[in-house]
């Protein structure tokens, strides 16, 4: 007999929200997004570094459902969990919330929505996904990192065996809304970290980009909200761009907007999570320019701008994990990640990325002693 050869493709969309003031009554946004004949349940989950820092949350959010109470219901109270790697590192958080949709009979015409940084989404994401097979998933993330890169996209994770991400699945939102509010009360380790993922995507993408944050560095390290927002928007938008227009579920061998990552999550590990992602992710970035620049395939001056960039954000460029010998096991495990062959983005240019399949131990090194030496000075460019 032969085979029967099955193929079908299911679209998914889902918006990207930009606003202010989200659970103050008079906006629509989410309640527009879930009301439906019949109230659906709705389970809200929140990261409580958030909560701390916004003490009225909570109430604003029993106050919207009130309010809208023909609209929706909230099923329970919202569910804290920790901010942070302990969400994805505890696989406790992971169980109150696939209890929670036991206990409550939330279905997948109900909703769970989440509130917090990276790793609360990327915990909950999870959680949503794989209770009855995906209970559909509202995506609010609070931190910069969040709103511009891990909370629009598809992935959600929990970390395992004392590896990043290693359970997870891919499964697109069903909305996602960012709240520019929530970026007042982020410390400045946080603040500056997201803007990591944007110099990610302009070097490999987007030259334009890259000489809009080198315009804005300054007022961007002191807070002005203005520049981040529309830092925010564009490096979104990227992402967005990418996943929609290429591999979503990452199927072949290449992840370009994993650029800096191998040395990353390798060190983020190495670390013990100290350091947090967004601020690896800078490191990680440094390493591999510096490493373009070794190989040949940068100039200088284009080292130096990202090296200054980098500097006047008040980003850390080197710490002495990157030392150990363990860092080089990253492009293995990162390779492993993903399966098939090692597939690493470098740079050809600002604003143009290239991808190379084997990289050098030896300059790798040099590119981290120079790194040290880069932390040490003052760069002019
Ligand atoms: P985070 O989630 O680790 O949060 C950092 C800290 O900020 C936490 O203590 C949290 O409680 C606190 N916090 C969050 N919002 C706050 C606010 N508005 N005010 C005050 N404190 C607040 O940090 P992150 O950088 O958002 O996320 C990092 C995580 O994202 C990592 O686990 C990383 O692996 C993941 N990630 C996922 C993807 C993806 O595609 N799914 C992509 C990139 C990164």
């Amino acid at each position: 007999m032969k085979p029967i050869q099955q193929s079908f493709s299911v679209p998914f969309q889902y918006q990207v929200f930009f606003t202010e003031k989200l659970f103050h009554p008079s906006n629509t946004i989410l309640v527009d997004l879930i009301k439906s004949k019949q109230p659906p349940k709705v389970y809200f989950v929140i990261d409580s570094g958030v909560a701390d820092a916004h003490p009225e949350l909570i109430t604003q959010i029993r106050q919207y459902a009130q309010h809208y109470a023909h609209q929706f219901t909230l099923c329970a109270e919202p569910l804290l969990v920790p901010g942070g790697e302990q969400a994805k590192n505890d696989t406790d958080y992971l169980q109150q919330i696939v209890e929670a949709t036991h206990l409550y009979g939330i279905d997948r015409h109900s909703y769970i929505i989440a509130v917090g940084g990276g790793a609360v989404l990327d915990m909950v994401g999870f959680a949503s996904a794989v209770s009855h097979r995906g209970i559909r998933h509202i995506r609010i993330p609070t931190t910069v990192l969040s709103q511009n890169d891990s909370g629009v996209g598809v992935k959600n994770s929990i970390n395992y065996f004392g590896k990043k991400n290693y359970l997870g699945t891919f499964a697109p939102p069903f909305a996602v809304i960012n709240d520019f509010d929530f970026l007042s009360t982020l410390d400045e380790r946080d603040w500056r970290g997201g803007i990591s993922e944007a110099i990610k995507v302009a070097l490999i993408k987007d030259a334009a980009f890259f000489a809009q944050m080198e315009e804005q560095a300054e007022a961007l390290a002191d807070r002005e909200p203005e520049p981040m927002q529309s830092l925010i928007y564009r490096c979104a938008e990227m992402h967005l761009e990418h996943i929609g227009g290429g591999d979503p579920f990452e199927m072949g061998s290449s992840r370009p907007l994993d650029f800096g990552h191998w040395a990353a999550h390798k060190l983020e590990q190495l670390t013990n999570y100290s350091i947090r992602h967004g601020e690896a992710v800078a490191i990680g970035i440094a390493l591999d320019v510096t490493y373009s620049y070794l190989k040949g395939m940068i100039t200088e001056s284009a080292l130096h701008r990202v090296i200054h960039l980098m500097k006047t954000l008040g980003f850390t460029l080197y710490v002495p994990e990157l030392k150990q010998e363990e860092i080089l096991k990253g492009l293995g495990e990162f390779r492993e990640h993903l399966g098939g062959e090692l597939t690493i983005m470098l740079l050809e240019e600002i604003g143009k990325g290239v991808e190379i399949h084997e990289m050098d131990s030896a300059l790798i090194r040099e590119a981290i002693s120079q790194l040290e030496v880069f932390e040490k000075m003052d760069l002019e460019v």
